[in-house]
């Protein structure tokens, strides 16, 4: 029995809120906190268990440290945005907290996105006796626990990995992100990377592409490469993977409202001067889009995000497809989110359950593929994430 803070009231947050409602017998008691109170108590309305609701600055680590100590959770988990990753990982360790999260940390000035500013809190984390745990989403999160599943069962040696997000759904809106649009933009209009024979070779933004046939009745769709994340960690922790790459769907229509909204300088993450104040025009953008978990009752169609994986088994070459598929309706029905904020609430609240029920245990600062994937792939299957692997 374990009490757990939320940190984040916004799409994700809600489906961590409802999923681990879901499992009293673990979570016995929950707090949502934000910036922005009323967001969480217009959560904790839609869900029959009593959660409790408090507003936090998560950027200041006395009045976050100041909430953990008022309400004395195990963990933390950490679906604001990834500005706040190392203030609420400070907050932790002062009070003696676990840690989770879903993204890694970002500085608000820099669009640049590494763990190293995490990694680095190892020595802290150990010495303090507290688990952090890192990018337990979708990707990252199930993605490397996909990638640790196959190293386990399946092969020797993983040479090739090809990380496939697709989301097939549509919103019917002109143009729309499915999470927090200024995240979501700055992680798109990056240069792409990805690692070959021990080495990264970067990619101009979005310029390179492929058809890929998508199971299930989903058929082709245009993947293109970006960096993500999970790259990074995954070559670090399974050596033998020569090549790595992540590739994403994105429709013609996203692309080009896309390039226009970067050619008139409205994708800028730094200030301009806008009568005679300073505005950031990706923020005011963001205020322009629609919210996230608006899109919940508008979309409609499954999201299917996977790992193709060569390597060889017993002296043999394989190749292996584990994906999982979600629908976006039906997630819904169930938590009144979307699919993309559904599959990253999902492995969040499995995240923490690995944590406070000791199946993963450790002192530092983790990824997901350091631990035994079989727990997680199993609840996978019972919190509403069922997965298909296949060999080919
Ligand atoms: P939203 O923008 O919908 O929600 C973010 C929430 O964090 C908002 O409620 C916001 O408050 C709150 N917040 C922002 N700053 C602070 C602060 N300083 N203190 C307290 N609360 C704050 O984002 P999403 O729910 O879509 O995404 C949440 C996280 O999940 C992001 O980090 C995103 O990168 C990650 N993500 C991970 C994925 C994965 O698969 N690993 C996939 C999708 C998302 P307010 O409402 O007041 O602005």
């Amino acid at each position: 029995m374990s009490k757990v803070l939320i940190v984040g009231a916004g799409g994700v947050g809600q489906v961590v809120a409802h999923k681990c409602a879901q499992v009293p017998e673990v979570f016995s008691e929950i707090m949502l906190a934000s910036r922005t109170k009323e967001k969480c108590d217009r959560i904790a309305a839609q869900i029959a268990r009593p959660i409790a609701t408090a507003r936090v600055d998560a950027d200041r680590v006395p009045e976050m440290a100041a909430l953990i100590r008022e309400f004395q959770p195990q963990v933390v988990i950490n679906v604001a945005l990834p500005y706040q990753d190392l203030a609420i990982m400070d907050a932790c360790l002062e009070t003696g907290v676990h840690y989770l999260d879903t993204a890694n940390y970002e500085p608000p000035d820099e669009a640049r996105f590494c763990y190293a500013w995490q990694w680095a809190y190892q020595e802290r984390f150990r010495e303090r006796g507290l688990m952090a745990l890192l990018g337990s989403g979708f990707d990252p999160g199930v993605t490397n626990v996909f990638t640790a599943y196959a190293a386990k069962h399946h092969f020797d040696e993983i040479h090739e990995l090809e990380i496939i997000d697709c989301n097939a759904g549509d919103h019917g809106q002109p143009f729309a992100t499915n999470f927090n649009p200024e995240i979501n933009i700055r992680e798109i209009t990056q240069r792409g990377k990805f690692w070959e024979n021990g080495q990264w070779v970067e990619t101009d933004p979005l310029s390179v592409s492929q058809v890929y046939d998508f199971p299930e009745g989903i058929g082709p769709r245009k993947i293109y490469l970006l960096f993500h994340e999970e790259l990074e960690s995954l070559v670090k922790h399974f050596p033998t993977i020569r090549k790595a790459r992540f590739w994403m769907t994105f429709s013609d229509n996203y692309l080009k409202h896309l390039e226009v909204l970067q050619n008139v300088g409205m994708t800028r993450i730094d200030p301009v001067v806008f009568e005679g104040r300073e505005i950031v025009p990706i923020k005011f953008l963001k205020a322009l889009l629609p919210d996230p978990g608006s899109l919940g009752p508008l979309t409609k169609g499954r999201t299917c995000i996977g790992n193709l994986i060569s390597g060889v088994k017993d002296g043999k070459p394989r190749r292996y497809y584990v994906y999982n598929i979600c629908d976006h309706e039906a997630c819904y029905r169930e938590v009144g989110s979307q699919a993309i904020s559904y599959t990253t609430g999902v492995p969040a609240m499995i995240g923490a359950l690995m944590i406070v029920t000791g199946a993963w245990k450790g002192a530092g600062v983790f990824n997901m593929e350091q631990f035994d994937p079989d727990p997680f792939m199993e609840r996978l299957n019972r919190h509403g994430l069922p997965w298909t692997e296949t060999f080919l």
